[in-house]
């Protein structure tokens, strides 16, 4: 039986974060009503002139050099001509003999995976297809894209996820997109075909679309993996052919065959002058790229000794990683700060849907509350319940804990009325405990926390409640 191995390559279409598009000043906004963001030049009407948005120029360039991009000094765009309901100058303006950046690669574990090119293009518009009729929404017509194109170097599904999402956590962390998948702010496109181990030649290839989230590009891939490699047994030839995934059934399905490049007629554009970026530009941009994932991961495992998880969790957001330095500062105790962050505030972060950019609560403040746990001035249960408001209104939490009477009841004398009331009413647990089941003595934990909305120190209540049993019988 002949060995296959798997050849995955990525073209990724990412939205950048610029005020307006890129050849009008229409704003740059998702979410408007349709047609409300739209102009001559957007809409192609007949005898206008793009304009090249300066900012989108200088997101893409940050991007490709923070992909150890080589950059073109002359940037030249050309059209795309194809036709389309949502493309209405019947060409898109793109770069292709000569894109912004080449030969760059991304590093995921220890593996480098080449990037082919990096370019910048305008977007298309979007259709809306309705039972009989489809209709057309242009507000997305012209916002600007970076195409990120990567060789076929990816030889797994899981290896295409990981590149996706370090791909994804770059873009973010230089601000050159949100890369909001939900959004379509960052798309993704799979080219895989399979061949013969050792070989050097490639095997026909698929094109995946309409993958939505990170986890339908794998299952796609894995799709599409098992597909190839039944034919390929079966001694039937595969066909180059773009093909959708359907996440309903988990499946991809034939769209179109493939159209090969000179099927789009590529020429220089002509409405818009070639021009040349100065090496003062690269160097700002160079500047611009402060601390990349690669680098806050591994100075963050030498200076706080976590594991690989934490650390993972920690810097998949910008905003994360610098609140647990804040917190840091008043609280010098990292493994503490980010079990605290991973858990709790996650949580609560979670339950009200808010992201960490939108918290009110200042580092100082986490660091008092945690601190509050540490040394039992209030149980675990009252931190949650005091950080869900915390992150909307930030305050000092011992205030906020003694105003609302939460602080912990460790004076046993204040406890010992309701471990005796806990006794009482519970007889078969006070007997299962004598019997030595160690659980039973839970319950009455539980029961007496109860009483006191949690505010009750448990370890303290714990001896209490052994020894009085001990004591009663
Ligand atoms: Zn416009």
């Amino acid at each position: 039986m002949i060995e296959l191995e798997v050849v995955i390559g990525l073209e990724v279409h990412v939205q950048l974060a610029t005020e307006s598009k890129i050849f009008c000043s229409c704003p740059n906004l998702f979410g408007q009503p349709p047609n409300s963001l739209v102009c001559p030049v957007c809409m192609g009407l007949p005898g206008v002139l793009p304009v090249l948005n300066k900012k989108a120029v200088e997101l893409a360039l940050r991007a490709a050099l923070a992909l150890n991009c080589r950059i073109k000094e002359e940037i030249i765009f050309e059209r795309k001509n194809y036709f389309y309901p949502d493309l209405p100058k019947n060409y898109q303006i793109s770069q292709y003999s000569n894109p912004l950046g080449e030969e760059g690669f991304l590093t995921i574990g220890s593996k480098k995976i080449r990037i082919k090119r990096v370019h910048l293009e305008e977007d298309a518009g979007k259709l809306i297809h309705k039972e009989k009729y489809s209709l057309v929404d242009l507000n997305r017509a012209g916002v600007p894209l970076i195409e990120i194109v990567s060789y076929p170097d990816i030889s797994s599904a899981q290896e295409a996820q990981d590149y996706l999402k370090e791909l994804k956590l770059i873009l973010q962390y230089i601000g050159v997109s949100t890369c909001d998948m939900e959004k379509g702010f960052l798309r993704c496109d799979a080219n895989i075909s399979l061949r013969e181990k050792g070989s050097s030649i490639l095997g026909t290839k698929t094109e995946l679309k309409n993958m939505n989230s990170f986890n339908q590009v794998r299952q796609a891939l894995e799709y599409e993996i098992k597909r190839q490699k039944n034919s390929i047994l079966q001694g039937e030839k595969i066909i180059q052919e773009t093909r959708l995934w359907d996440d309903n059934k988990k499946i991809t399905l034939t769209m179109r065959t493939k159209e090969e490049a000179h099927d789009y007629r590529y020429f220089p554009e002509p409405d818009l002058v070639s021009f040349v970026i100065s090496k003062q530009e690269v160097d700002k941009q160079k500047a611009l790229i402060k601390e990349l994932p690669s680098q806050k991961r591994k100075r963050f495992k030498e200076n706080y000794s976590l594991n690989d998880k934490e650390i993972e969790v920690i810097i998949s957001e910008s905003g994360l990683s610098n609140f647990f330095e804040e917190t840091l500062k008043y609280y010098n105790y990292p493994k503490k700060v980010c079990n605290w962050i991973t858990g709790p505030l996650l949580e609560v972060l979670n339950n009200k849907r808010m992201s960490i950019e939108e918290i009110k609560l200042r580092a100082i403040n986490f660091a008092e509350l945690i601190k509050m746990v540490e040394s039992r001035k209030i149980t675990n249960l009252v931190a949650k319940e005091l950080l869900g408001e915390l992150i909307k209104y930030d305050q000092n939490p011992q205030t906020l804990a003694e105003e609302r009477n939460l602080l912990s009841i460790s004076e046993k004398s204040e406890l010992l009325g309701l471990v005796r009331e806990a006794i009482e009413e519970n007889p078969r647990a006070v007997e299962d405990f004598l019997r030595g089941k160690d659980k039973a003595i839970m319950f009455l934990v539980g029961w007496v926390m109860r009483k006191t909305r949690g505010k009750a120190n448990p370890h303290i209540l714990k001896e209490l409640i052994e020894r009085q049993i001990k004591e009663e019988k």
